[in-house]
């Protein structure tokens, strides 16, 4: 790759090029899971037979919008699922996996989360802090958790042992979010499937897939999960999908979590697509290769930031199951400083400064870069990160690698003008 290091300090240029030539050997074997992911999922348009009329938008209560079952039916192939359910009304990812969790549970069952504490926005979601109006809590469903191990693989022994005949759902958050930990790769969520129906065949497996999308070959409900739910301003959406959450799993989940949607007796069978169904059909059909653009940027930056002493999870060499890159800084000055320069290196709004705060269902005050087409999403570039110990920038998304490795490396130019570098970390 021929690309313009003139501009970068001589030093910080030949990281950059070492940086390039150590990630060649991820990047080839992401090359190949995209290419397998992008025939897995055309070969799930043919077999549904998408017609150019799937695009006609539907209005009003949306009846017999063709296009939306037809897309339920194409990402349930995709995720390996009976069925799914695709809806511009579902706002996003914390409410599909709302859904999901209020599809399944019912009062004086158990919700055992089996990879530690969930993401921050479930937090509310399930009571974790206290009642929560509206909470899983308040309905009167228990909750407990299996933490990692601490090398990050699940606790396969806690997990059996835990699990009672109340034990209705076991959550399985796949990737790291905004913890410093190993994601759960689709080997490990087959393993906790197995231990929890060994345990009890009748608990339902719920996997948080979120970031988790096309990145490996096979999804969670090929290694027997029950339930898997997103975001489409992550990963299925492609960068093309304006706003939208999915669910896919078995049907009676499906249609459980379908009413919680809308109402009893309306379930699956409302909701107009608004011509929004285009979008959702080509952002799922672009979606293997933006996502291995975002993987490749990802590998680059571990690689480059490694190369300048800061410690990165994963490494450049690591196999991935989801976006997340995480670059541990170590102070608030160095967190801000980063999300700022990846802010003024996006296509939108780069003239922004981004500022840490209090975000509606987190804990502590957040910074958040996402200078992108569609408010929020974050697959395309981001980063962000909680304004506490040890103060971790997770970066995530790109629509395109070159995008990623170019606000990597002014990222990096401003660490260092401001003196943010680890001491005697340049030039190595
Ligand atoms: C983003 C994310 C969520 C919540 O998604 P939103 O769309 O922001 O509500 C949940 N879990 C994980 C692991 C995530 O990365």
């Amino acid at each position: 790759m021929n690309f313009q290091l003139a501009s970068f300090d001589p030093q910080l240029a030949n990281l950059a090029r070492k940086a390039l030539a150590d990630s060649r050997l991820a990047w080839e074997s992401i090359d190949e899971t995209v290419f397998h992911n992008q025939i897995r999922v055309l070969e799930a348009f043919r077999a549904e037979g998408v017609a150019d009329t799937d695009f006609f938008p539907s209005t009003g209560y949306g009846y017999g919008d063709r296009g939306r079952e037809r897309l339920d039916r194409v990402y349930a192939r995709v995720f390996g699922a009976e069925a799914a359910l695709v809806r511009a009304q579902i706002v996003s990812g914390t409410h599909a996996l709302a859904l999901a969790l209020f599809g399944v549970l019912r009062p004086g069952d158990e919700l055992l989360s089996v990879t530690g504490r969930p993401y921050d926005t479930l937090e509310k979601v399930i009571g974790i802090a206290g009642e929560g109006a509206g909470s899983l809590r308040e309905l009167g469903v228990a909750y407990r958790q299996i933490d990692l191990l601490a090398d990050g693989s699940p606790d396969l022994r806690a997990i059996s042992a835990a699990i009672g005949p109340r034990t209705r759902a076991a959550f399985i958050q796949r990737s790291k979010g905004y913890q410093w930990r190993k994601s759960v790769d689709i080997n490990s969520i087959g393993r906790i499937v197995a231990a929890v129906k060994a345990a009890n065949p009748e608990t339902v497996c719920v996997v948080d897939n979120c970031y988790g999308e096309l990145v490996e070959p096979r999804e969670p409900c090929a290694v027997g999960a029950d339930l898997v739910a997103g975001s489409l301003i992550k990963n299925p959406g492609g960068g093309l999908a304006p706003t939208g959450g999915y669910l896919a799993g078995r049907t009676e989940l499906m249609e459980a979590a379908a009413i919680k949607l809308t109402a009893p007796g309306i379930g699956p069978e409302v909701g107009a697509s608004l011509g929004l169904n285009r979008s959702f059909f080509q952002g799922l059909f672009l979606a293997p290769h933006v996502v291995g653009q975002a993987l490749q940027g990802a590998v680059f930056l571990a690689r480059l930031f490694d190369l300048l002493g800061f410690p990165v999870n994963p490494s450049c060499a690591e196999s991935r199951t989801d976006l997340i890159q995480a670059v541990k800084l170590g102070s608030p000055k160095a967190l801000i400083t980063f999300c700022q320069a990846i802010q003024s290196h996006s296509p939108v709004d780069a003239h922004v400064r981004p500022e840490p705060w209090d975000m509606p269902g987190y804990q502590n005050p957040v910074i958040m870069a996402a200078g992108t087409f569609i408010q929020g999403a974050s697959i395309e570039l981001s980063a962000d990160g909680p304004l506490r110990e040890p103060y971790t920038a997770y970066v995530q998304g790109g629509l395109t690698r070159e995008h990623v490795i170019w606000a990597g490396l002014g990222t990096a130019s401003a660490l260092a003008a401001a003196g943010l570098l680890p001491t005697g970390s340049t030039g190595h």
